[in-house]
């Protein structure tokens, strides 16, 4: 048996200029019931969108209008019909039904509200999202950030990059940091990974030139913020070849793609989220560390001490560049190269004339990190001094460092956090809005 006939089309599928008299069939949820005496409206919703039935009382069998009347809120229904063109209904047209099946009934009172009508904090919505996903303003987030992948997929393929998987679960520390969870495996102490960053390297010493993985990256640190997350998505590449210049280009490019792909093929998601998207122009402006140093020291006044190279860029001082670089350029997204040795992880690539700066940046979007990249350390006896100079142990990085033995290309690549991608994206306020379900200090269920 199938299920399939419980529908011919989603909510935007119909289109009333050339599906006008068709017979059709919708299923989704009861969004609303309006029942205003003479005429009788049940409006249904699925993930496209939303479908108007209507009902005149007096050509209406009696006994369909009571079963339609009768719905509760949010019960899952079937509605067989005719397509009658309508402008002033949703999708411009609304649907005369034949019959009206229950089938099956949501509880009441629901635990929130799906209308949009009544406010509800995020925590609420979080602990109740499989209802909050049903509001059109989360729904549409989602598909924007479906098309957000799927674009990048498309990207990367177009540019000979092939998708792999590496493991989560992991014996040592990415960058020997303490942000890590420790999990028991076996008889053993293992840990979930922060980053694909050694493995995508290790492809790059099997030839496979060019690799991308989008998955989750899980991180220890006790942020309470709003563009923390203790798991996220990570889009990372890695590339033969290839020096950070060549991976700024890919990065920017792929940035400009995913704007131009939702801002075409998402625009009425962006409309429910009151968003228009400006493609950013290419090239994106790079600003080294030095010049950003010049910039904040002379041109900001609001930042009282001076900075001095190897000194972190702190919240203030990003948030004032931020809006420095954007009341300049008009831009929002920007690089930031050329970062101090010491800040970046032992596998950045130091620079050949100034090893105290690496071959490295950081990609913007105003005030937040998106992006960090470099090109990579690949010869053996420079990564080895590297990890030294951080204070890490070589021993500790056998299985990574061997593959630098024997025939390692120069490569490099980034990682870009997909739930900041469409965070800034939509301009939303809080990174979690972007994941279905957050998983943050506090949060670990649902
Ligand atoms: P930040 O300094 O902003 O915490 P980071 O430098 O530690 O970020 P990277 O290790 O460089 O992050 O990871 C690459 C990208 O992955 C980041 O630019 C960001 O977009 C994303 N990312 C990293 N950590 C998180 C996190 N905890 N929550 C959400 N996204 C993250
Ligand atoms: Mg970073």
């Amino acid at each position: 048996m199938s299920l399939q006939n419980l529908r011919t089309h989603f909510v935007s599928e119909i289109n009333p200029a050339t599906d006008d008299g068709k017979a059709v069939v919708l299923s989704g949820w009861v969004h609303e019931i309006r029942d205003l005496g003479g005429i009788c409206f049940v409006v249904l919703r699925d993930r496209s969108g939303r479908a108007q039935i209507t009902m005149v009382k007096k050509k209406t069998d009696a006994e369909l209008l009571d079963t339609a009347k009768r719905q509760s809120r949010e019960s899952v229904i079937s509605v067989t019909g005719i397509v009658k063109a309508e402008p002033k209904a949703p999708n411009g047209y609304e649907i005369i039904p034949s019959t009206i099946t229950l089938i099956n009934e949501s509880a009441s009172p629901l635990p929130m509200d799906t209308t949009g009508k009544v406010d509800a904090e995020l925590d609420t919505r979080l602990d109740n999202r499989f209802i909050d996903l049903r509001r059109e303003e989360s729904t549409a987030i989602f598909l924007i950030r479906n098309q957000v992948q799927k674009s990048i997929r498309e990207f990367l393929y177009e540019n000979k990059f092939m998708e792999t998987s590496t493991p989560k679960i992991v014996a040592a520390a990415t960058e020997g940091g303490t942000d890590l969870f420790p999990i028991s495996y076996f008889d053993r102490e293992a840990f979930l990974n922060q980053s694909p960053q050694l493995f995508k390297q290790m492809l790059m010493a099997s030839g496979f030139d060019r690799v991308f993985e989008i998955g989750p990256i899980f991180r220890a640190e006790e942020h309470d913020t709003r563009k923390h997350l203790n798991e996220a998505t990570s889009i990372d590449i890695e590339m033969s070849f290839a020096d950070h210049e060549d991976v700024m280009e890919i990065l920017e490019k792929m940035i400009v793609r995913v704007y131009e792909d939702v801002s075409e093929k998402c625009s009425k998601s962006l409309e429910i989220l009151g968003v228009t998207l400006k493609i950013p122009k290419l090239p994106f402006k790079k600003y080294t560390y030095e010049n950003v140093l010049d910039i904040i020291n002379n041109e900001i006044p609001e930042i009282e001490t001076k900075m001095q190279f190897g000194d972190d860029i702190g919240t203030q001082a990003e948030h004032l560049f931020g809006e420095y670089v954007f009341n300049k350029t008009g831009e929002s997204h920007y690089f930031i190269t050329a970062w101090p040795t010491k800040t970046k992880p032992f596998y950045a690539m130091p620079n050949a004339d100034r090893p105290e700066i690496s071959n490295s940046f950081d990609m913007m979007h105003r005030t937040m990190e998106l992006s960090s990249g470099a090109q990579r350390a690949h010869l053996y006896d420079v990564l080895c001094n590297q990890i030294r100079s951080k204070g890490l142990n070589v021993d500790s990085f056998e299985f990574y460092l061997k593959p630098f033995q024997f025939g390692m290309p120069p490569h490099g690549g980034f990682g870009v956090g997909c739930e900041r991608l469409v965070m800034t994206m939509l301009e939303l306020d809080n990174v979690r809005e972007a994941v279905l379900f957050p998983r943050d200090r506090k949060r670990l269920s649902p």
